[in-house]
């Protein structure tokens, strides 16, 4: 007799899913079988927040997952020093800058973070730089499509390649 087995998430897999996230609220934020492409990630790199690969490990081809993850087993609480207040002049000229707009600070050493410009003043403007999510209660539904093993140049990269992974 054939000793069936069904392939689950495990570290060391390459795994395609689509996926719903909502917050608190229902607040759809992303939903990939709505419009997007699924989305494939290497299992075990930390290319998912913590909450939502702990809950998809030992998990089956064709399984949905739903999740809720908190803020420390997400993208973490808000951090109010992140929140900093820049000189007007520290922006380009020609901005036109906007309540809600999305940029990237460079430090002295080249690093990029994203943030948001929070309020708006004459000499001076408080920009947020928590990630987007950070804070939010984090609820997941997920539909496994795929599941295979990775290959060693993917494991070293920490990262799937090809359709929905990294492109080089
Ligand atoms: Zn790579």
């Amino acid at each position: 007799m054939t000793n069936m087995r069904a392939t689950t998430v495990a570290d060391g897999k390459g795994v395609t899913l689509h996926y719903k996230l909502s917050l608190e609220g229902d607040e759809l934020v992303v939903d990939t079988e709505a419009d997007e492409e699924p989305m494939s990630y290497l299992h075990g790199a930390g290319n998912l927040v913590p909450g939502l690969e702990d809950a998809l490990t030992g998990k089956a081809v064709g399984e949905v997952v739903k999740v809720v993850v908190s803020p420390e087993d997400g993208y973490g609480d808000h951090d109010p020093d992140a929140v900093d207040e820049v000189p007007r002049d520290a922006f380009p000229a020609d901005l036109e800058l906007e309540v809600g707009m999305q940029l990237t600070a460079e430090d002295e050493d080249g690093n990029l973070t994203p943030c948001m410009v929070m309020e708006l003043h004459d000499d001076h403007v408080i920009v947020d730089m928590n990630h987007p999510l950070a804070g939010e209660v984090l609820h997941y539904e997920v539909r496994i499509l795929e599941v295979r093993d990775a290959t060693a140049e993917e494991r070293e990269h920490g990262h799937v390649h090809g359709e929905g992974g990294h492109e080089h």
